[in-house]
């Protein structure tokens, strides 16, 4: 289909970009790689009267790795991720995930800045922000703000944006060397969205006892979220096979599934709870 007619501009500043997304009555729209947003434009599900576009804007594509974590620009790509070493071991987690993403032409294109604020909820970086309790970094009109991944999500491609707001950058924190790590994912075919998925790490104590668990799914829902009572099941525990079984019991039973075209709820249910013992097999290896 053709898309909408729209409006153009490539600021090369942060204060112009936002100055023009606030300019349209809330009617203008950031583009970054235009993965998520040229496909609603030709399905009429977005018809922006201006399209900002985000590629000249200055220090948004540097993956920045130091003591407090890994820092991602708003417009580093799938692919950037998955071609930096360092993060091999400053996010071994993240680079998994990203693996998933698409396909490799989407991968060369797609953004992490535009994977947060579009928040589908089967996508994968959210629930990575999500699992390790990323910080969001955003700027608008009114200034500068952080803004904690589980408060940005708010439902399904709902953040807590405002019309004027983009994203600057993602905060991961610090990844000690330590931590155990799974992400598991079920799509029907490859590099499709998933049907469900799960990401995991915890930090084993001197006698291989679990801490500290994080535990993300997504996929499930209408936003990527930590699932407390699996979390809860897995902390202070030896992760042996019953253990396993506890906390996908406690994963399946912690999600509220939606049924759709792909899967009816209880088979996602089933799903999480699989996905989240073969995450936690991984883990323990
Ligand atoms: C066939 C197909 C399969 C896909 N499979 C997957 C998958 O398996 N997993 C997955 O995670 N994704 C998948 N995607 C989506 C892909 O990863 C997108 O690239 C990504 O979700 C959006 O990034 P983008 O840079 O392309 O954003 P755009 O399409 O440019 O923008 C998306 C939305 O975010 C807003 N936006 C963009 N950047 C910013 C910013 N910095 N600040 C504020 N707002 C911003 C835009 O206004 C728009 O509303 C798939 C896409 C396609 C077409």
């Amino acid at each position: 289909m053709k898309l909408p007619p729209f409006e153009y501009a490539c600021p090369s500043t942060l204060g112009e970009a936002v100055a023009l997304l606030a300019s349209d009555n809330g009617e203008a729209k950031a583009i970054a790689g235009g993965q998520s947003l040229v496909p609603m434009l030709a399905f009429r599900m977005a018809q922006p009267s201006l399209l900002v576009d985000l590629r000249k804007l200055p220090g948004l594509r540097e993956i920045k790795i130091g003591a407090d974590g890994v820092r991602l620009g708003a417009l580093v790509r799938w692919r950037d991720i998955l071609d930096d070493k360092r993060l091999d071991a400053a996010h071994p987690l993240l680079k998994a995930a990203i693996a998933h993403v698409a396909h490799y032409q989407i991968r060369n294109r797609g953004t992490v800045g535009g994977s947060l604020a579009h928040a589908d909820p089967a996508s994968e970086m959210p629930c990575i922000a999500v699992t390790c309790d990323a910080v969001i970094a955003v700027t608008g009109t009114a200034g500068a703000r952080s803004i904690k991944a589980a408060d940005f999500l708010l439902g399904a491609l709902t953040t807590a944006l405002t019309p004027d707001e983009i994203v600057t950058e993602v905060h991961l924190p610090a990844w000690p060397a330590q931590r155990r790590f799974g992400f598991q994912e079920f799509a029907r075919r490859r590099g499709d969205f998933a049907l469900a998925g799960i990401a995991l790490h915890y930090d084993p104590d001197a006698g291989g006892k679990a801490g500290n668990a994080h535990i993300g799914m997504f996929g499930v829902g209408d936003r990527a979220r930590r699932l407390a009572p699996a979390e809860a099941a897995l902390n202070g525990k030896a992760v042996d096979e019953a253990t396993i079984v506890k906390v996908g019991e406690a994963a399946a039973a912690a999600v509220d599934p939606q049924e759709d075209i792909h899967a009816s709820a209880p088979y996602r249910r089933a799903l999480t709870g699989t996905l989240t013992e073969r995450a936690l097999q991984a883990a323990a290896k």
